[in-house]
């Protein structure tokens, strides 16, 4: 019988199952999740605003398991693609027909010194984590007014937009609790723009004009000291567009909300599977149309760990995945893989502006805006907001995790 190992069952393992049982018969599907729980992260934002309590973004593994999918409940450490073998914790070797490779984005907390020990205190704290996420309302409470700093790192990072949500919906939590006028919100960001794509750029620039946040670009965090209550960045300095230099910069902070710094997973990066130089080095190596491994054709990739770019968001993930069943059942029936039917790098960002208000950036390769909607969504939407906050979970729950769209 055919075998087909999937690695991660988190929001890209779980609903490639989901699909290809439903659509191939006769095959054995395994999935190695380590995790009991699966997490749906894109409500870490709310609950780290207060809108949401983080037991509603959690599940057990095994009630999401499709039927008739077989779950290892291990992580794999090591990949050997000539042989078509993964390796287990248990240290035996698994075989494969087909392996799909979506063990979802590394945290690297420890690449900023001081990070992990001061984490949930002293004002500093991140939606970028189950637990975290919760502390920061914690956070968010204790704020009495000050400096309250948000960062983004210089690498990539999964939701490019959530360090700008929670800057967004704290900003308008201060004005509530009549806090705003004692605080400067400050945005500070190892990235060179606010966003990506043209449209949705200037309507967040407007939208930090009138709020009066102040931003600074390539600054990346290095360096946090709790008790001292400060960050510390390095800055690229400038000549016109020329870099000239760096220099380290201290920034002093009340509140502090850190996105940490983001990579694959160091089972990827240290495998033949990465992407080998360039910009995209460490990467899975996927084409960027079909998801097939440049190098081992049985090998697909899927979700946060592909070096693809776009946006690392489930929105990608959830147009990645009829690529790769397709193209699976493809090479099953002795095919091609389809050059046609192919994943546009559609990837969508509902940026929470406040507590009302969302706006939905949609876009595809080469940074490119492709709305769904027949309205402008580069205006902040009470709709939008209703989609993210209450219909969006209950699709991925109930539609998307079951394999159907
Ligand atoms: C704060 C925040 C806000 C977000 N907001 C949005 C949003 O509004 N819209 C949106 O579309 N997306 C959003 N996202 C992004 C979205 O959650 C991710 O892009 C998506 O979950 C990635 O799915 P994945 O399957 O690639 O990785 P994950 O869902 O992270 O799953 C990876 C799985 O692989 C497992 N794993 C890891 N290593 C191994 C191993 N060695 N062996 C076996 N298993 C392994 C892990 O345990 C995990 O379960 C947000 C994310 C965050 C953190």
């Amino acid at each position: 019988m055919t075998k087909i190992l999937i690695i991660g069952g988190g929001t890209a393992g779980i609903t490639v199952a989901a699909q290809l049982i439903r659509k191939l018969k006769k095959v054995h599907i395994e999935l190695f999740e380590p995790s009991k729980y699966h997490y749906y992260q894109p409500l870490y934002t709310l609950v780290g605003a207060g809108t949401d309590k983080k037991e509603k973004t959690i599940k057990e593994t095994s009630k999401l398991i499709p039927k008739g999918v077989i779950w290892n409940q291990q992580k794999i450490l090591g990949f050997k693609p000539k042989e078509n073998i993964v390796i287990g914790e248990d240290c035996k070797e698994y075989v494969y027909d087909y392996l799909i490779v979506a063990p979802g984005i590394q945290l690297n907390w420890h690449l900023v010194k001081g990070l992990t020990e001061t984490m949930g205190k002293n004002g500093v704290c991140s939606v970028y984590g189950y637990q975290e996420s919760e502390e920061t309302f914690s956070s968010l409470k204790a704020f009495k007014g000050g400096n309250a700093l948000f960062t983004s790192p210089n690498t990539p990072v999964k939701c490019g937009g959530a360090p700008q949500k929670i800057m967004y919906l704290t900003e308008a939590y201060l004005r509530k609790k009549g806090l705003r006028n004692t605080t400067n919100v400050i945005f500070a960001s190892g990235g060179s723009k606010l966003f990506s794509v043209p449209g949705y750029t200037e309507a967040l620039q407007k939208i930090i004009d009138n709020r009066k946040i102040k931003t600074h670009f390539s600054h990346n965090l290095i360096k946090v000291d709790g008790q001292k209550k400060e960050a510390t960045f390095t800055v690229k300095m400038f000549e016109g567009d020329q870099q000239v230099g760096m220099e380290e910069k201290i920034i002093s902070f009340d509140l502090l909300h850190v996105a940490p710094p983001q990579s694959a997973p160091d089972i990827i990066t240290e495998s033949e599977l990465a992407i080998q130089d360039g910009k995209l080095k460490g990467w899975l190596n996927v084409d960027h149309y079909t998801l097939q491994h440049n190098s081992f054709p049985n090998v697909f990739g899927l979700g946060d760990v592909c070096g693809l770019p776009t946006g690392k968001t489930g929105a990608a993930i959830r147009k990645q995945v009829p690529v790769v069943v397709n193209n699976v059942q493809r090479l099953l029936e002795r095919k091609e893989v389809n050059g046609k039917f192919k994943y546009n790098g559609y990837s969508a960002c509902p940026i929470l502006t406040d507590y009302k208000h969302v706006l939905m950036a949609e876009f595809e390769y080469g940074y490119k805006p492709k709305s769904s909607f027949f309205f402008d969504t580069t205006k902040p939407r009470w709709s939008m907001y209703l989609l993210k906050h209450f219909y969006l979970p209950w699709y991925y729950w109930n539609r998307m995790l079951k394999g159907r769209n």
